[in-house]
């Protein structure tokens, strides 16, 4: 009796176990944000490497290619800096990283160079910065020019402004910049830019405290057209084929700056690991409707990916139901927020949505916000797709666009509850 109490037990539990995977989730953004991805980004071919290792997981799920490989291959012009990527001050190595980053478009520089210090506040001041360049003539174009920003509080608007021209305007004529900031912010790398004709260097505050007068400086940068491709994949629907239900996830980040890693780990490794969970689940249980599964590329240097896509579909766009774009999925101990939650195409199911958390309590809120072009779904609501984008927020993450944001650092406690929120809401 008691083996048959417990046998019956062991069936409740077993049909009422959620059909995701988060241990395999965890395992998908640890090798995603692993050191031999590159940041999955232009540099070394990260973002390739990833696409393969995607592509193997659908082919193993068996969920059907939409494309050859499951790879849509396109391409678009981005920055490269595989090489050097070092700065010492008066002697004193710097941490890439930690203690400096490069705007992305800067110029490449090797060499030993004076640094030159001008006052952040005195740059609105025209005739300071005439003084300061009639003095320095002959220095400027072989010199840098360190303006500390420090605690950006203290500054003004205007100052503030016109210090970040600097980063499209060579004002001072100088050879280049070391921009002195509180702490390394976020790193970017855009796609379709022109390289400056100068350098410009972001230098923690601290570093600079002691105005070193030389800086060693080594750095590449190569304007690429970069060939990339995103990743692509359906599972047939059993009982309306035709009627498609979009899930998407850009797996690209910002890659690697000289040995400087960019994990991206919860940008987006961890929507990205949530889709081929999906697509795991539905090869084994198709869904009544098609469901169909992309992986963009390009996402971080302004959405070339999904904007590819959504130009050149591999499915008819008119048979979409309903498209959830992932992007950021750690954490969530604070609840979720879905852009474009209000349009008169999405606005049923976010009502739905909240119905479901209601009745169920999986995510502490739900917050509803305007569409925005912040990520993949974008260019598929410019097109009149019905789309939604799901971000998590609250909880552990390693950091934003920053080397911190490792798998280590990413929280995927929740992930069982927004699945089931999301799976519920779409009635699958
Ligand atoms: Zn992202």
């Amino acid at each position: 009796m008691k083996r048959i109490i417990l046998f019956s037990c062991l069936c409740i539990a077993l049909a009422t176990v959620s059909a995701q995977d988060s241990t395999l989730a965890r395992v998908f953004i640890k090798n995603l944000a692993s050191k031999e991805f590159h940041g999955r980004g232009g540099a070394f071919n990260g973002d390739s490497i990833a696409a393969s290792y995607i592509a193997e997981k659908l082919s193993l799920f068996g969920a059907k290619p939409l494309a050859d490989d499951y790879l849509q291959h396109y391409s678009f012009r981005t920055f490269k800096m595989e090489g050097d990527f070092s700065i010492s001050l008066a002697g004193k190595v710097l941490e890439p990283g930690v203690d400096f980053s490069v705007h992305a478009m800067s110029k490449d520089f090797h060499g030993k160079v004076d640094i030159l210090y001008f006052d952040a506040e005195k740059i609105t001041d025209p005739d300071a910065v005439q003084q300061f360049c009639d003095k320095n003539r002959k220095k400027l174009s072989k010199s840098f020019l360190c303006i500390d920003k420090g605690n950006e509080k203290d500054l003004s608007k205007k100052a503030l402004r016109t210090i970040n021209q600097l980063k499209r305007e060579n004002i001072f004529g100088v050879a280049g910049y070391l921009i002195g900031v509180e702490s390394i912010s976020a790193m970017s790398i855009p796609a379709n830019a022109q390289q400056l004709d100068h350098s410009l260097f972001f230098v923690r505050s601290e570093m600079l405290a002691k105005q070193p007068k030389t800086a060693e400086i080594k750095y590449d940068s190569k304007l690429v057209i970069h060939r990339t491709q995103n990743v692509v994949a359906y599972v047939p629907g059993t009982e309306r084929p035709d009627s498609m239900i979009v899930f998407m996830a850009h797996y690209d980040h910002v890659g690697q700056v000289g040995t400087v890693v960019y994990p991206g780990a919860h940008d987006n490794a961890s929507g990205t690991a949530a889709v081929m969970d999906m697509a795991r689940h539905f090869a084994h249980h198709p869904a009544k409707y098609t469901t169909v599964f992309l992986f963009f590329s390009g996402e971080e240097s302004g959405l070339m990916g999904s904007k590819y896509f959504s130009e050149h579909p591999l499915i008819d766009l008119y048979n979409v139901k309903m498209m959830v774009n992932i992007d950021l999925f750690c954490g969530g101990d604070d609840g979720i927020i879905v852009f474009n939650a209000e349009a008169d195409d999405t606005k049923a199911l976010f009502e739905k949505m909240k119905q479901v958390n209601e009745k169920h309590g999986y995510v502490k809120d739900i917050e509803p916000r305007k569409n925005s072009a912040n990520s993949d779904h974008y260019y598929f609501v410019e097109r009149g797709c019905p789309a939604i984008f799901i971000l998590t927020k609250g909880g552990a993450y390693g950091g934003y666009h920053s080397p911190t944001d490792t798998c280590e650092g990413c929280a995927i406690n929740k992930y069982n509850d927004v699945w089931n929120l999301i799976m519920e809401t779409l009635g699958l």
